[in-house]
């Protein structure tokens, strides 16, 4: 057996495995289930000795371990059996032949069959078995078959040359591996998922010199380095070599829909800084085949992380409307646009079969502006990339395209990168590729708006506390004098990865199973410590922690305005019957307390009128509470009622959900058919005012089940608008159902707008067409907003992401309970915050700011008596100019000398980053003021490049400088100011 040509050790038991060698470095992936269960033994081991290599076999299939079905939940007491463990002497040409007579049937069945082509390849194939048949399947026939096959697939399929024609190829097939990160199976599983596919394609490189591989996902590169840096250095050589090509720009390949705007901004910085500092490049295509919807901010937000290409997928599932383009120019909000393509073949994880290059044509619907496409190929989720079989089979489709035509002629030995650079040249040269603006909303997995709330909590509330942490600390590291506090920047590049890996498409979006929630607390709650600890070092530093007993009451305002609210106060600060409310006003920085009796205040009074119907008001607001539910909402500065007739205002409603398929995942339009209201089994007051009113209602959802609403209004403050705000308490343990809850306002619109990442998405409120009714159900961020002209309302929310509104019925969608692939999604208990905000007058940034405010809520602490002296440090660096504007993120520059981690060059000096955005759509002006030593300021992008210096004025007493900045509507614009 030594001297065959090719020995092979094939095993299959079924399960993922990775050979090791002797001395402890991975070699190979195994796929089992007849799928990569072959491993080529090394001709050294043809020396006689005993040999000695490693199997390590996992406890799961490619999906995971689900029983019986792809999405079940995982079984415990699953068993995995050897099949198969033997050496096998391979015939190579026995082999080619085989996928010769694979591709000339292919060619048979599904060429038009009356057509030359088909009838032809049919008698080749003829030809090959009555060779085969004749000569016994000898080493001869075999031969002589393959000669045969050379009339159809031409004389150079044994080889990458097969290539180099000078025929033009319009099929660019790229090798690719898509591996959740985390899904059926847990982050551990993924590390060796892509230990196992990427050692796989390095030694698929070693023997096709064609093959190029791609693929995205910092976060998996970081795994790799961490647990196998061998494997890591062979990745690496082959990325040297530009074959093995790191794409996508993006820390993981992550949701669109729910994360903040600055958590999409990251997904870029930390992505493509971890690409440049380990390959030296950046990526210039964002990599998303698959995602869950996609946020219209998506072109702005990569451009700014240099990155004008965008390759996705997912879009083809649709399951309402056929999307009508693969190559177009997706445009974003604030006008920025990427060139995007879909692989006409509709898949990321193709077998690269005859079909699938055939359908790069046949499905490819933007062939009047360019007929290339890209043919993306390999089996993902530990199925290991492409396979030997791929390649050969790719190479028989070349052979047959030069030799007999009608097949899209494919080619293989490029990059994503230079498929877009023609399609760029292409229209430089006058080429109109179609436009796409705005959202392109995704018809499918409308749940997952809404599945697995707690998690999507966490990252709501991650996304703030760190917010507040890098404005903090930024504050901290510059005013320290002592020299002795550092910028925490491990702890927010720790918290920040930890976030940005939960925000994965199928783990913030709840599509994973209940281990990958386990995981995710765990991290959330890891990044909370985190974060508060390092939140109170800054504190400290800033003179703002550890109170003294006779210090006064404050509030730390973290947001860029002025705020004027009702605090409750610590119980821990009020005894016996001091008050439990507290008026706090004042700009960002420490903000007083003032008693309630201030004539600012106009108190909130509550009654219970008859039984069971109860009443709130507030000087604005007079709220009407009967049945558990508010039937008048009555604005008094207004004059009219916000509820519209005979309508209930948080109204709870449960309807079946029960989708076709995909349980976390959808949603469907028939749900809505199920609608059935919760009665009330108790309402009664609890808080009677003056600061605060509360009406309590209880309601049963079942035997497990029951809500618990706090109903409450404020004391009405100055000329703020007042809002009815609702806290729900929930037991959750139902199957199959969806609670929401309802807001049916007197409020005329054909659409609603919904806050998105740095701006407002507006979508219809009708059925009118197939487009239109496919958006039954939408994704928001902190409110969702129904106005008509001089009036309007604003839902806001603390943790959800799924909304509808239909006509004038706005519906906040709050838990779900699917059953898999999590068999316990979402049981337990919830606590949800949301509010009726209504306002005179447009949507503009009161609602922007209320969204704000409702999410960081003033914590009341007793600061040192000296605080008070530390408030100018909040006023060093400040915005002003038009409401429109938001300065929504302040943190130190990634490479300065006294924050860098030494990944990339050092920057010289201090800086400070300043994100601000235009929210509301319209040309806006602003001024950038700073008592810092600022030695310049430039416009950069998210990468933190300078781009254009901004003029800066020197203020001529105390020192500190203005800069003037315009943003256009819905614009992102990144400040550093250079001290
Ligand atoms: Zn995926």
């Amino acid at each position: 057996m030594r001297h065959k040509e090719r020995l092979e050790f094939h095993w299959d038991a079924n399960n993922e495995g990775l050979i090791w060698s002797e001395d402890g470095h991975p070699l190979q992936g195994l796929t089992g289930g007849g799928e990569r269960i072959e491993w080529i033994i090394p001709d050294e081991w043809r020396d006689g000795k005993e040999h000695l290599f490693y199997i390590e076999m996992a406890c799961n299939g490619m999906f995971g371990n689900g029983n019986g079905d792809t999405i079940a939940p995982p079984a415990t007491d699953r068993y995995f059996t050897l099949t198969k463990a033997q050496i096998t002497a391979v015939n190579l040409q026995a082999r080619a032949l085989f996928y010769d007579f694979w591709i000339i049937g292919d060619a048979a069945r599904e060429f038009p069959s009356d057509s030359w082509e088909s009838h032809q390849a049919n008698m080749v194939a003829n030809a090959i078995m009555d060779k085969f048949i004749a000569g016994n399947g000898s080493q001869e026939s075999i031969i002589e078959a393959r000669k045969i096959a050379r009339q159809y697939l031409g004389d150079k399929v044994d080889s990458a040359g097969v290539y180099d024609t000078d025929t033009t190829p319009i099929v660019y097939g790229i090798g690719h591996c898509h591996i959740d990160t985390c899904w059926l199976w847990p982050w551990a599983e993924t590390k060796r998922k892509v230990a196992r596919s990427w050692s796989n394609q390095c030694d698929l490189m070693d023997r096709y010199p064609e093959h190029r591989f791609t693929c995205s996902q910092a976060q998996q590169f970081k795994w790799l380095k961490e647990y196998y840096p061998s494997v890591f250095d062979r990745v690496k050589r082959w990325v040297k070599k530009g074959k093995f090509q790191p794409i996508g720009g993006s820390w993981v390949e992550h949701d669109t829909n729910l994360p903040s705007g600055e958590s999409l901004v990251r997904q870029f910085l930390y992505g493509q800084r971890f690409f440049e500092s380990h390959f030296g490049e950046r990526c210039s295509t964002f990599w998303l085949p698959d995602t869950f919807g996609y946020s219209t901010q998506i072109p702005q937000i990569s451009r700014l992380a240099g990155m004008n290409r965008f390759f996705t997928q997912k879009l083809s599932w649709n399951n309402i409307n056929n999307f009508p383009h693969t190559t177009f120019q997706w445009v974003a909000l604030d006008g920025s646009q990427v060139m995007c393509h879909m692989a006409p073949s509709e898949t990321y994880t193709a077998s690269a079969h005859f079909g699938d290059v055939k359908r790069s044509v046949s499905q490819h619907k933007s062939m009047d502006q360019d007929n290339t496409s890209l043919l993306v190929f390999g089996k993902g989720d530990g199925g290991g990339g492409p396979t030997f079989e791929h390649l050969e089979k790719l190479r028989r489709c070349r052979g047959l395209s030069d030799k007999i035509g009608s097949l899209p002629r494919v080619k293989m030995g490029e990059s994503v990168d230079d498929f877009f650079a023609r399609l760029e040249k292409k229209a430089a040269e006058g080429t109109q590729f179609t436009t796409w603006y705005g959202e392109l909303y995704f018809e499918l997995h409308r749940g997952t708006y809404t599945t697995q709330a707690n998690n999507k909590r966490n990252n709501r509330k991650s996304e703030f506390l760190l917010r507040d942490l890098e404005y903090l600390a930024t504050l901290a590291s510059l005013s320290d004098t002592k020299g002795t506090y550092k910028y925490p920047k491990k702890n927010i590049d720790d918290m920040w990865e930890g976030v940005l890996l939960c925000q994965f498409h199928d783990c913030l979006p709840g599509s994973s199973i209940e281990m990958c929630y386990d995981d995710s607390d765990e991290l959330y709650a890891k990044i909370f410590e985190t974060g508060q600890k390092a939140r109170e070092e800054a504190l400290e530093v800033l003179g703002l922690a550890g109170g003294d007993a006779e210090g006064r009451l404050v509030a730390i305002n973290t947001l860029p305005w002025h705020r004027e609210e009702i605090v409750q106060i610590p119980d821990s600060l009020t005894t016996g019957n001091c008050p439990k409310y507290i008026m706090a006003s004042g700009e960002t920085g420490i903000i007083q307390c003032q008693d309630v009796s201030s004539e600012h205040i106009t108190p909130v009074r509550v009654s219970e009128i008859e039984p069971g119907v109860f009443t709130m008001e507030n000087g604005k607001l007079k709220v009407k509470i009967h049945n558990g539910a508010i039937t008048s909402l009555y604005d008094i500065e207004a004059d009219r009622e916000v509820i519209v007739k005979d309508g209930k205002a948080g109204q709870l409603v449960i309807f079946d959900d029960k989708p076709l398929y995909w349980q976390a995942w959808d949603v469907e339009v028939f749900h809505l058919d199920s609608r059935k209201e919760l009665p009330p089994f108790k309402t009664f007051i609890t808080h009677v005012g003056p600061h605060r009113g509360s009406v309590v209602v209880e309601t049963m959802i079942g035997e497990k089940s029951w809500v618990k609403t706090t109903i409450s209004l404020s004391a009405a403050v100055g000329s703020q608008q007042s809002y009815v705000e609702m806290e729900s308490e929930v037991e959750w343990h139902e199957t199959m159902k969806f609670l929401k809850v309802e807001f049916p306002v007197d409020i005329t619109n054909t659409e609603a707008s919904y806050e998105t990442q740095y701006g407002i998405i507006r979508r219809p409120t009708h059925y009118n067409t197939s487009w239109d009714m496919a958006k039954f159900e939408v994704c928001c961020h902190k409110w969702a907003d129904l106005s008509e002209y001089g009036y309007g309302v604003s839902i806001l929310n603390d943790s959800k992401y799924g909304f509808a509104t239909c006509g004038n019925l706005m519906r906040l969608s709050l838990l779900r309970a699917p059953k898999a692939p999590d068999a316990h999604a979402d049981m337990g208990r919830h606590t949800i915050r949301y509010a009726i905000l209504p306002h005179i007058g447009p949507l503009d940034h009161r609602t922007v700011r209320a969204g704000y405010n409702f999410n960081a809520p003033l914590v009341l602490q007793q600061a040192p008596t000296s605080a008070l002296d530390c408030d100018d440090v909040f006023k060093s660096i400040s915005l002003s100019g038009s409401p429109s504007l938001v300065l929504d993120v302040i943190k130190r520059g990634e490479d300065d000398q006294d924050v860098s981690r030494g990944e990339l060059p050092v920057r010289h000096g201090k800086s400070v980053i300043l994100r601000v955005y235009e929210s509301l759509g319209g040309k806006s002006r602003g001024c950038i003021s700073s008592t810092l030593p600022v030695k310049k300021v430039c416009k950069c992008n998210i990468l933190e490049d300078d781009e254009d210096e901004v003029s800066i004025v020197r203020n001529e007493q105390g020192g500190g400088v203005r800069a003037e900045i315009e943003l256009r509507a819905f614009e992102v614009a990144t400040f550093r100011l250079q001290l």
